[in-house]
């Protein structure tokens, strides 16, 4: 230990340096105590990889080699405390395990002014408490002027769980035996229903459900009927169900869960139902996502009824589901935008997929990586449009590359089929193709590998 002016000893800087390069080595740095914790969360290879980098700014004299596992720890407690990018090859345009729809350039910039104090519940005219995120309900009530009244929460499952609890705890709700939909997860709607005290009054088969069925199942008890949509599977063959506007007639409140948040028609996914129509077919209420074919923050929309949503909006849970600034500001800069990244995947031109899995190819083999080109097949994914299928375009590498390829950085995640791997462009911004090509190149091994 260094003897410091006033007699004070200096603590271990850590790792001892290489007397040849003054360099600390890999396996020393490895071992010094404030890298353990980011060993165990990230594991040692991501952690070599910054090691590595903190070796080579020592080695240019940027910073010195007693300050490497400093310089390391605080890279990686970045690492640790927020989740890692990964760019979507998988062909799945909303994937809940990639955080379904990435946000556009304007919703991200709105992020980052809520990140600090906004008027987000101030009238900044009077000085004095205004309705909390107007500016997005605002945009919201403008995107569907067929709803008298909005509000949003959480996301979806929030909405429903607060129209439950509010308009049926204690009373029935009549729904479908073919719409008792599992999200994903092993989260269940009617379990999500059943835990405010409703409870359900399942009607008709899992394939027909007719207008008579809800009929004969109202009464007294009756808070509300419940349309699902059911956004991840679909059943062919002998079925029917029976649409919004032959039920809203039945006297009760219908509640409709269209899940994937479409606020109109569209033309490209004809089968998937929206808000206004529901609305305009007499819906009391219709809840959905955010995240989904909105293409904006994780959040749950509800649009139906004044007194309706009145009534969710004052009751006690309300203030449980309440939504964030940041998600405020994000929905908001989303409706009121021109097009979100969810819509340019949904749109790409195929021919064009194609000219950049072409480009990829060249550029891979004349890095001499395996690589080939193959018409493919995309899905708009999280509870949206099932059996929908998207033409796309894929840049096709033996399947042992899957797993280097999600250790880099940042990582790529594409999907094996038949023995391939295949990085589906569709959902990839033609901007990152330069770095897609790096990334393979690196997973390789003819570049710096992840894991060095
Ligand atoms: C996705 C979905 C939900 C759940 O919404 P979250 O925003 O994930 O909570 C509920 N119902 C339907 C029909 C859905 O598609």
């Amino acid at each position: 230990m260094d003897l410091l002016p006033g007699g004070c000893t200096r603590p271990p800087t850590g790792a001892p340096v290489d007397p040849r390069r003054r360099v600390p080595r890999t396996d020393l740095v490895l071992a010094d105590p404030r890298l353990a914790g980011a060993v165990a969360t990230l594991g040692r290879a991501r952690v070599k990889v910054s090691i590595g980098h903190a070796q080579e700014r020592a080695r240019r004299g940027e910073i010195g080699p007693e300050d490497v596992p400093t310089v390391v720890a605080a890279t990686l407690s970045g690492a640790v405390a927020g989740p890692r990018p990964v760019v979507n090859a998988t062909g799945v345009v909303l994937h809940t395990n990639l955080g379904r729809a990435r946000l556009s350039p304007t919703a991200v910039a709105a992020l980052v002014v809520a990140a600090g104090h906004t008027d987000v519940e101030l009238d900044l005219g009077t000085g004095r408490r205004a309705r909390r995120g107007r500016g997005a309900l605002a945009a919201l009530a403008a995107a569907v002027p067929d709803a008298e009244a909005v509000h949003v929460v959480n996301n979806g499952a929030a909405a429903l769980l607060l129209a439950a609890t509010v308009l049926a705890a204690g009373r029935e709700i009549v729904v479908s035996r073919g719409e008792l939909v599992e999200i994903g997860d092993g989260f269940r709607l009617p379990d999500l229903l059943a835990s405010t005290g409703a409870r359900l009054r399942e009607v008709g088969t899992t394939n027909r459900t007719t207008r008579a069925d809800y009929a004969a199942a109202l009464g007294p008890h009756t808070g509300f009927l419940l349309k699902v949509h059911p956004s991840n599977f679909v059943v062919r063959g002998f079925t029917a169900a029976v649409p919004v506007a032959d039920l809203a007639g039945l006297g009760v409140p219908v509640v409709v869960d269209i899940g994937s948040g479409l606020l109109a028609p569209e033309a490209l996914l004809p089968d998937e139902p929206d808000a206004a129509t529901a609305l305009r077919c007499g819906a009391a209420l219709v809840t959905a996502s955010g995240d989904k074919l909105l293409g904006g923050p994780q959040a749950g929309l509800l649009l139906g009824r004044t007194e309706l949503v009145e009534r969710l909006r004052r009751h006690p849970l309300a203030r449980a589901v309440r939504v964030d600034k940041l998600t405020l500001a994000a929905l908001e800069a989303t409706l009121r935008g021109s097009g979100t990244p969810t819509w340019q995947a949904l749109r790409a031109d195929p021919d064009g997929l194609r000219v950049r899995a072409e480009w990829l190819r060249a550029a891979l083999t004349a890095d001499g990586v395996p690589a080939g080109v193959v018409g493919c097949a995309a899905v708009v994914g999280g509870g949206g449009a099932p059996g929908v299928e998207l033409p796309s375009w894929a840049v096709a590498l033996p399947a042992g590359y899957a797993a280097a390829l999600r250790h880099g950085d940042p990582a790529v995640l594409g999907r094996v089929e038949r023995g391939q791997l295949l990085l589906d462009l569709r959902c990839v911004p033609p901007e990152l193709d330069p770095a897609l090509r790096v990334a393979v190149h690196r997973a390789a091994g003819r570049g710096p590998r992840p894991g060095d």
